[in-house]
């Protein structure tokens, strides 16, 4: 048996610097991952561990008239407590149906979106509505949008060295939402995956359009969605049969998989925008 050595930085600055030291050493927010996914009784950790929940500058909360800013271990029961209103429609609702109570307890926003071997519920949501992530290095601090935690293959990825720190997510979300969580609801699979379908629609035109689907890879087409901007809805099944076919098409070359239930999503979310 391997015995880890465990970490408790007193401060983002330390844990950068241990970071710096051994650039493999795992991060453990909530642990509600790292743990929960290991599925034999005896769990196996790499060398070293560093345990951050604990920091007061990762759990801050503020908000100003754009976005709300929250620290990367404010726990997902902790984002539910926060004010009505302060979390835009549908988060409380994604957010409600990940895990359980005790796990929801723990689990961390930070690593939902770190999770380094497929993408978990949040993301989908998050990188739909432009929420923006502070990445922390001893080289410096960056932000970018979430939708960076995806890479040109639709797999995770994630800076090395580095921390997620601060995520900033915009009040105010497009005002159509069409989502499912497909496979088993309570625990992630490889099987899970969340298709999340958002719009803006205004003076009956697609102000924005945006349509993941996430699982073990990520698919987007944003090349695609800038050319649904400016359509005038409702669509009809003329307009809806050659876009569903486009997404279904590089669905298949990108992934190498004809999901049926992606097809049908899409049509069915086409299908809400245009009231039908
Ligand atoms: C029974 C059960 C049910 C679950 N159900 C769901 C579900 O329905 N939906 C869902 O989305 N998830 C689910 N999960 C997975 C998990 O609980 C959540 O995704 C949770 O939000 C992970 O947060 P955490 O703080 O526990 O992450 P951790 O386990 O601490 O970390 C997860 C990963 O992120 C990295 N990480 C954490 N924080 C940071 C940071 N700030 N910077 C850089 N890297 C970081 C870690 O190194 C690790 O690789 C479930 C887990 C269990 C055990």
């Amino acid at each position: 048996m391997r015995i880890s050595e465990i970490f408790y930085p007193n401060s983002l600055g330390d844990l950068l610097e241990l970071l710096k030291a051994n650039p493999e050493l795992l991060i453990v927010a909530g642990g509600t991952e790292v743990v929960g996914m290991q599925a034999s009784k005896s769990l196996s950790f790499p060398a070293q561990i560093a345990s951050i929940s604990h920091l007061p500058e990762l759990q801050k909360t503020t908000r100003s008239e754009q976005y709300l800013e929250v620290g990367c271990c404010t726990t997902l029961s902790g984002l539910l407590t926060l004010s009505s209103g302060a979390l835009p429609a549908p988060l409380p609702q994604v957010i409600q149906s990940i895990g359980n109570p005790a796990i929801r307890n723990t689990a961390t926003i930070g690593g939902n979106l770190c999770c380094k071997r497929r993408f978990m519920d949040l993301w989908p949501f998050l990188a739909c509505i432009d929420a923006q992530m502070e990445i922390r290095s001893l080289h410096g601090n960056r932000w970018a949008g979430v939708s960076h935690l995806s890479d040109d293959a639709g797999l995770p990825q994630f800076p090395e060295a580095s921390i997620l720190t601060r995520i900033r997510i915009p009040l105010h979300a497009p005002n159509f939402s069409f989502f499912k969580k497909l496979g088993n609801s309570r625990f992630p699979s490889p099987e899970s995956a969340y298709f999340v379908c958002m719009a803006e629609i205004s003076h009956d035109k697609i102000e924005s359009f945006r349509l993941i689907f996430a699982g073990e890879r990520a698919f987007r087409l944003k090349d695609h969605e800038a050319t649904l901007i400016g359509r005038r809805v409702p669509l009809s099944q003329k307009d809806i049969q050659p876009i569903v076919d486009y997404y279904s098409a590089e669905f298949v070359e990108k992934t190498g998989n004809d999901n049926y239930q992606f097809n049908a999503l899409t049509e069915e979310s086409l299908g809400r925008i245009s009231g039908q």
